[in-house]
């Protein structure tokens, strides 16, 4: 994993902003009436520097942005890109309202850690981690900078149900929605003959995934239709540029989960004893396995129960 930010030109007029140590990505391709940015990152400060970088490299102003979900590491910087049109998916922006109440000259305002908190990780977060539990210290300690104080959201002002293309002169952006997965409004863009496809947090490059408010066999479903793509270059939400084959790899992190919490379930165990008997030693080596495994477990019992 870089240590730095760095933007990356993976083809012709199109780019990958890598964040550092595994920090959410974004990215960007030129159109003949400006750029086509994806995604805001998690702060405002990390915005700058690459809406920055993005002017040195190309010169030219942003035309729209994509948000291609609504987690705070993807839009936190939504206002650095000054007035341009958002885009997300329709029900991105529901949930936005839903989770963060009316506007306030035009902005959300994020107050205190549960609901940044929210944001980043689900509206489920303190009923799968009870506000005493000491495994909640991980998720203070991640947000508890002083950079996580005091941030506004600026919301999408464009949405689609299913499609939405841009057609450029020698290729076709395509975005596409296919269904509830990483979270309920995740979009993919796809640029068709480039065969790149930015699929956000739909995919995380070696790293254990959060499962806590996902709907697990919509984003196994989902990793099944990105793998039939005709596709070279995958840009996941976090971690480097990286292939199909390291999709399908991912994939079944999530496929064993389902598995053996469902085994769980189906020789009574409870859920208290699914958390403490479920492992998965085959990706025990990645980030994150220690920290959210027993919390994932929690939400795929509850998901494959019907409770959720
Ligand atoms: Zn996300």
């Amino acid at each position: 994993m870089s240590p730095a930010a760095e933007l990356k030109q993976i083809a012709d007029n199109a780019f990958a902003w890598i964040g550092a140590g595994g920090d959410s990505n974004a990215g960007a391709i030129i159109t003949p009436h400006g750029l086509l940015v994806i995604d805001s990152q998690q702060l405002p400060a990390l915005a700058q520097q690459f809406r920055d970088a993005l002017i040195e490299r190309t010169g030219m102003p942003v035309m729209r942005l994509v948000n291609t979900h609504g987690h705070l590491d993807h839009i936190a910087g939504n206002a650095v890109f000054g007035g341009a049109p958002i885009l997300a998916h329709a029900k991105t922006l529901a949930a936005l309202h839903d989770g963060l109440g009316p506007l306030v000259d035009g902005v959300w305002r994020l107050d205190g850690f549960e609901e940044t908190a929210k944001l980043l990780w689900g509206d489920n977060l303190l009923e799968l981690v009870a506000p005493d539990d000491p495994k909640l210290d991980w998720f203070k300690a991640r947000i508890g900078g002083p950079e996580y104080s005091g941030l506004t959201i600026t919301p999408p002002t464009e949405t689609f149900a299913d499609q939405f293309e841009i057609v450029l002169p020698d290729d076709v952006v395509r975005l596409q929605y296919w269904g509830p997965a990483h979270s309920d409004g995740d979009i993919v863009v796809h640029l068709v003959r480039r065969k790149i496809i930015f699929v956000s947090d739909l995919m995380f490059y070696r790293r254990f995934p959060w499962m806590g408010d996902c709907d697990l066999n919509g984003w196994i479903e989902r990793l099944s239709t990105i793998l039939t793509l005709d596709v070279d270059t995958v840009i996941p939400g976090h971690g480097p540029p990286t292939d199909r084959a390291e999709v399908a790899r991912f994939r079944e992190i999530f496929v064993l989960l389902r598995k053996r919490v469902d085994e769980a379930i189906r020789r009574g165990a409870s859920e208290a004893a699914a958390m403490s008997e479920v492992a998965l030693p085959e990706f025990a080596h990645l980030p994150r396995y220690e920290e959210w495994l027993a919390i994932n477990v929690k939400a795929a019992y509850r998901y494959l129960r019907g409770a959720r």
